[in-house]
């Protein structure tokens, strides 16, 4: 299939939507509304340079980020909670989601990244098209939360540069506890072989900057690092570990779990060694790793760039 009959594929499915795991069966194209809340319409809260992600996504210029409205997942220590947890913004169509796109490239930023495109995918897909077809040569980066069904990404192929899922979960419980996400670790293991099988196992730069491949993100959580450690041993088991990993240390509690018994602290400078030594033990040896410290990374999405601090 090329890529107008997959994207004519992917909008029949928002009249039936399975677009992801959670399979609710609702025709948003009139309206009805799944475990996301979203219409069959693109909602996004803001586009910039973004300079906080992985050296080859941000490059000099920054990565060009889509800061799209809900989430599949609703993972209840969210970071980006105001947005992922919300369907109040900017509605978009087609068109001005790819005048958007082209707008980033003007801006110099070196890829387009909607984040989290799944429960969008259709629309994104065809602005992608449009803004293609208008000029956009920039890569375009899939960043999502890997909670993906591998049939919706099959239909991606050819069209995505970048992946950059999430692995949250190598425990089922976890990934029920935090994100009500039953089987987890089988929908990401699926979907990230599908992505693999599209842009390959290792990451194409140029001058420094990602052109293809894949980056696969794990953010480890406060108490949790028996559950990193699943998550690196079935990435060893099923993937490769010459995969290109992020292991992030940035977990800040937001208001929500301040008095959640697990999630309500950062994670401790051991917490985090333990899971990049194990990384290295396994084989890994394409990880990005981040300091541990106190500084708060949370965005601020009341913010006009939710990453300035505003001091
Ligand atoms: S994208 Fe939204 S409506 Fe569609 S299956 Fe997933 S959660 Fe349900």
């Amino acid at each position: 299939m090329n890529n107008n009959e997959n994207i004519s594929r992917l909008k029949e499915i928002l009249k039936d939507c399975v677009l992801c795991p959670r399979k609710c069966h609702v025709d948003r194209t009139r309206g009805e509304l799944g475990y996301c809340r979203l219409p069959a319409k693109i909602m996004m809260d803001c586009a910039l340079a973004h300079h906080g992600e992985e050296p080859p996504l941000s490059g000099s210029n920054g990565a060009g980020t889509i800061f799209l409205l809900s989430c599949n997942l609703g993972c209840i220590y969210c970071q980006n909670y105001q947005i992922s947890h919300s369907v109040v913004g900017q509605e978009l169509s087609s068109r001005q989601l790819a005048d958007v796109m082209l707008d980033l490239q003007k801006r110099q930023c070196h890829n387009v990244e909607p984040v989290t495109p799944t429960s969008h995918t259709p629309l994104i897909m065809e602005a992608l098209c449009m803004a293609r077809a208008h000029g956009l040569t920039a890569p375009f980066v899939y960043n999502c939360g890997g909670y993906e069904d591998s049939e919706i990404i099959k239909l991606l192929d050819g069209m995505v540069e970048i992946y950059l899922p999430d692995f949250k979960y190598g425990l089922e419980e976890d990934g029920i506890m935090f994100s009500s996400a039953p089987e987890y670790p089988r929908f990401a293991l699926d979907s990230i072989k599908e992505m693999i099988k599209q842009v390959g196992d290792g990451l194409e730069l140029r001058n420094g900057v990602a052109q293809k491949g894949i980056i696969i993100r794990h953010l480890v959580l406060p108490g949790r690092t028996e559950n990193s450690k699943e998550v690196l041993k079935l990435l060893k088991k099923e993937i490769s570990t010459n995969v290109f990993l992020s292991l992030m240390s940035q977990y800040t509690p937001i208001a929500k779990v301040r008095n959640h018994p697990i999630l309500k602290r950062r994670i401790t400078k051991n917490e985090y060694e333990q899971v990049t030594d194990y990384a290295l033990k396994l084989g890994f040896n394409n990880v990005f790793v981040q300091e541990v410290n106190g500084y708060e990374l949370t965005p601020d999405f009341d913010r006009d760039n939710p990453f300035d601090e505003g001091r």
